[in-house]
């Protein structure tokens, strides 16, 4: 590739939903013959993709931003924040362009603005998987955007609209090339996995001579022929889930379930605008024990939501237990600015919030520490995310990649990324586990 060709850099901050943007647009971008920079340094353009859940990362964000212009270049802002450019112009007046979620072609536009680009017929050649900012063996595949829910902390559907899926037999195409290309896992993500193809009515599509329905089970068995590890990710509690437990408890998807449940009282519940039943929700996970024993569940939860009482707290701590629960993330409730959520009750005090937050940490650590001690002496499957002296470091079926632990292996052969090999477990400590590869 020639030198003269403009350079973009890239920051994608923010969830894999938006990772996925970014590899959009990335594709797209090398596709028209712009070279991506490793830094800002030297980049004619920089493009940040922003997230702008919570305060906090909306503050990561902008701090990036600056980052971007001391560099130099031209600097593009896009993703969630964009939605609320004023935010944005405010701390960084100088900033070439802002556009808001999903909008690869204004930020292809303005990229254009910033430095045409410079015709090269061999630069077309882009991968038919396109350009993955994930490593090579694993990928994210987003099926719907948007959501239909509106729970009163999250300001999403705000800023992404009501749920858009994708035709089943268009993922089913996607998964193909990358499969082909040699992923081995599959992350599925949007911002409601559950209620894909609500939107379209279920509608049917052709791939491969047969119809496809564009509906979570029927996506979930499609994408479990494909003979890799499809994950599961935001999973939203509808009763319809149980229909994909026995798709795990076979081996065509991973027996791995990420299901924001967020809180346990239901007064609390019922003020998120979220399903409210957690006894029910405890039968529900019994059974989906008993039909895949190897079932991992991954939860997030919020504590300090406006009004939450400490007797709504002992409830959460004691379904906790109740639960038993695999690997969960646990979030301080922040007042993001639209969320409705701000005004049902009395905010929470920032130390009760920190109390609750490192109570809580502390009786899930004990728990997720039990559970991981039972797979010591047990063999593992695990996908080899990078190699060390001596072995490697990768994941079972119950870690995804960024969010969960990981396996440290010891192997006798050299390890290859993204091969997957069958580990002894020895040891565990409190989110990873230890042993040595026995198979390959
Ligand atoms: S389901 Fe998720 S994205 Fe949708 S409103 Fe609730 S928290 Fe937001």
């Amino acid at each position: 590739m020639s030198d003269s060709n403009p350079r973009i850099s890239f920051v994608s901050l923010g969830c894999p939903k938006a990772l996925v943007d970014s590899e959009r647009i990335v594709t797209r971008l090398r596709a028209e013959g712009y070279e991506l920079a490793h830094d800002h340094a030297g980049a004619d353009v920089a493009i940040v993709n922003t997230c702008g859940f919570l305060e906090s990362a909306q503050a990561e964000s902008l701090e990036a931003i600056g980052a971007a212009l001391t560099e130099g270049g031209k600097v593009i802002v896009t993703g969630c924040m964009g939605a609320e450019p004023e935010k944005i112009t405010q701390h960084h007046p100088n900033v070439f362009a802002v556009t808001g979620p999903h909008q690869y072609e204004a930020v292809v536009a303005a990229v254009h603005r910033a430095v045409p680009p410079k015709h090269d017929p061999f630069v077309d050649l882009v991968p038919p998987e396109g350009i993955k900012l994930t490593p090579r063996h694993y990928a994210y595949v987003k099926i719907s955007e948007g959501c239909n829910n509106r729970c009163t902390f999250c300001i999403i559907p705000k800023l992404r609209g009501d749920l858009v899926s994708r035709p089943a037999a268009d993922v089913l195409r996607e998964v193909e090339r990358l499969v082909e290309a040699g992923v081995k896992e599959l992350l599925i993500i949007s911002q409601d996995t559950s209620a894909y193809g609500i939107d379209l009515k279920y509608a049917p599509s052709t791939f491969k001579d047969r119809e496809v329905r564009a509906k979570f089970i029927d996506l979930a068995r499609a994408l479990g022929e494909f003979g890799v590890w499809v994950r599961l990710h935001y999973v939203y509690p509808y009763p319809h889930i149980d229909e994909v437990i026995p798709l795990m408890a076979e081996g065509k998807v991973l027996p791995y379930l990420d299901i924001p449940f967020q809180h346990a009282a239901p007064n609390v519940l019922i003020r998120m605008r979220r399903p409210a039943a957690q006894e029910k929700t405890l039968a529900r996970i019994a059974r989906w024990r008993d039909i895949c024993p190897d079932l991992t569940i991954r939860s997030t939860f919020i504590v300090g939501f406006p009004g939450e009482t400490d007797a709504d707290f002992e409830i959460l701590l004691d379904w906790l237990d109740a639960a038993s629960l695999d690997r969960v993330g646990c979030f301080r409730y922040e007042p993001v600015r639209g969320a409705k959520a701000n005004d049902l009750a009395a905010l929470i005090p920032e130390d009760v919030k920190d109390a609750r937050w490192h109570s809580f940490m502390q009786r899930q650590q004990a728990i997720s520490e039990k559970r991981l001690k039972r797979k010591i002496g047990g063999r593992q499957q695990v996908i080899i995310d990078a190699v060390t002296p001596g072995g490697g470091k990768g994941r079972s079926m119950a870690d995804a990649p960024e969010i969960d632990g990981a396996v440290h292996v010891a192997a006798r052969r050299p390890l290859r990324v993204g091969e997957i090999a069958t580990v002894k477990i020895e040891s565990a400590d409190a989110y990873d586990l230890h042993g040595t590869a026995v198979g390959y």
